[in-house]
């Protein structure tokens, strides 16, 4: 067996995987790559890409195509990419996208596509009560016992409410998904590549059932 996995990690937002992605990552020894983060990190730096970033996220639109392929072709050629692998999170969501990986990855391709699957009633639940470290991208859930300030436990950074978390802005994005990142679905079943996963069961359970689905996928690729 290769060291290392390759795999995309699919689902609406809020399905759990941010925190499913840093279990997955410390497990495996693997890069997590979040576009999301990437463009976060941008606006914060206020880098170009970031300013442009920042409106189309808070609109809850999607950045276009050409750029996003671009950002990850150049992180995928970096050394821990292409030694261990990675965690693709955010990406591809949509078709094009996704047909642009495959080229990209076509040395070294992908092991798993894994769908958490969790029902849409569900997910604005979470996100609404949803809390990331504004530095490391730890996610956290909010309880009725305010904690303010609110200070990151693995990196000391504040924990914020996104931006983007508002009643509008989810529903926004998940209709896009509905739209634009469900077809992918699709897309990537045709090869037999795609494993379902129940993201609605405990953080715990969840992680569980992805290894068994990882280790198969790593023994057939
Ligand atoms: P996420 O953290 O994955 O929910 O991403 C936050 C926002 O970043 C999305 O709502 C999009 O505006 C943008 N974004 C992230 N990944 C992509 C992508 N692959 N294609 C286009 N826009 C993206």
């Amino acid at each position: 067996m290769t060291a290392g996995v390759r795999l995309i990690i699919m689902g609406r937002q809020g399905a759990g995987k941010g925190t499913q992605c840093q279990r997955i990552s410390r497990h495996y020894v693997v890069p997590h790559i979040s576009t999301g983060e990437i463009l976060r990190a941008a606006v914060r730096e206020g880098t170009e890409l970031g300013k442009m970033a920042k409106q189309v996220i808070e609109a809850g639109r999607l950045v276009g195509d050409d750029i996003m392929i671009e950002i990850i072709r150049e992180r995928l050629e970096q050394d821990d990419a292409r030694t261990r692998g990675y965690i693709l999170d955010g990406f591809p969501r949509t078709v094009a996208q996704a047909i642009a990986l495959d080229g990209i990855a076509a040395e070294r391709p992908i092991h798993v596509v894994l769908d958490l699957d969790v029902p849409r009633d569900l997910v604005i639940q979470r996100i609404s009560a949803r809390r990331v470290c504004r530095d490391c991208g730890t996610n956290y859930v909010a309880t009725a016992q305010k904690r303010d300030p609110w200070i990151c436990d693995s990196c000391g950074g504040d924990v914020v409410q996104r931006n983007d978390d508002t009643p509008e802005s989810i529903s926004q994005r998940l209709d896009l998904y509905e739209s634009q990142t469900s077809p992918l679905l699709k897309f990537n079943g045709q090869d037999g590549r795609l494993v379902e996963i129940d993201g609605s069961l405990s953080p715990d359970e969840v992680f569980a059932t992805l290894t068994v689905a990882i280790d198969q996928a790593r023994k057939n690729g």
